[in-house]
């Protein structure tokens, strides 16, 4: 009986990895065609060396990758280690909500902001901008699912609630707001764009409020520790812009995974602590 449980269990472990690199096909597309103003539905996979369409079994998570030796089987350009790479994050990030948070239904919502953490991180390294096109609509879900499904992530099972959701969109995209003007008004320059302000208006509509200054915290504390790594270790110059959203993914990330940690040891809260 207990072998038959552990098996079960195992066998959820592999599925939810599986639905993790499959997603993470999908983020592929969506990180590739959502800066370039393409639709993410339609045509099919193509490679963007010679148009040619990818068959369904050259399109298998990591494993095509692997099989085609990271190369196009029809012009030989080479494929980005990018694709297997967010595959296989957005599996592990899978596997480590489920391994968190249990077979519950709220750690689905955790996956999917999971998910838009990994798209706008990549497209934000890659094209410096956060697109509008996934900022606002997840915005616009947190709000919806905080009166009824996202929980509390500080509370003992009640949800974020409608109040705690806006305060959280407020408090997020007011700091960063706030810091671009402020930045605009005294050194004459852009210090944050607004795509930072509306990702994490949009985090705070899912996270609440503590989670957002654990996450603008732990974002800035590994900005800062990885803009000095650069200008020591590749001489770049103080000026050259490293894109934040990266950054505050992490921090959001970190806030999921360990904010009642933090905060109940803050507090001093035992029952927050398991
Ligand atoms: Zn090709």
């Amino acid at each position: 009986m207990a072998i038959a449980a552990e098996y079960a269990i195992c066998v959820i472990y592999v599925f939810v990895f599986v639905v993790g690199l499959v997603v993470g096909s999908f983020l592929n597309v969506c990180i590739y065609r959502l800066p370039r103003g393409l639709s993410i539905v339609s045509p099919r996979s193509r490679c963007p060396g010679c148009l040619s369409p990818i068959k369904a079994w050259q399109n298998i998570p990591v494993l095509s990758y692997l099989l085609l030796g990271g190369k196009c089987r029809n012009c030989g350009s080479s494929i980005s280690i990018r694709y297997p790479m967010v595959e296989l994050l957005n599996a592990f990030l899978y596997l480590g909500l489920y391994y968190k948070f249990g077979p519950e239904w709220y750690p689905a919502l955790y996956m999917f902001i999971a998910s838009v953490l990994v798209v706008i991180t990549f497209i934000d390294l890659e094209f410096q901008l956060i697109p509008n096109v996934i900022t606002l609509p997840v915005m616009l879900t947190g709000i919806v699912l905080s009166t009824f499904v996202l929980p509390d992530p500080y509370g003992f099972g009640e949800p974020l609630g409608l109040k705690g959701s806006l305060i959280g969109l407020f408090t997020g995209g007011g700091i960063f707001y706030a810091i671009q003007v402020l930045s605009l008004l005294i050194l004459k320059k852009e210090g944050m764009g607004g795509g930072d302000t509306k990702m994490m208006a949009m985090l705070g509509a899912y996270i609440g409020w503590k989670s957002i200054l654990i996450t603008i915290f732990v974002g800035s504390l590994a900005g800062s520790i990885v803009g000095v790594a650069l200008i020591v270790i590749k001489g770049r110059g103080r000026d050259s812009r490293i894109p934040f959203g990266p950054f505050l993914a992490f921090g959001a990330l970190t806030a999921i995974f360990f904010g009642r940690k933090i905060v109940g040891l803050y507090l001093g809260t035992p029952e927050m602590l398991q």
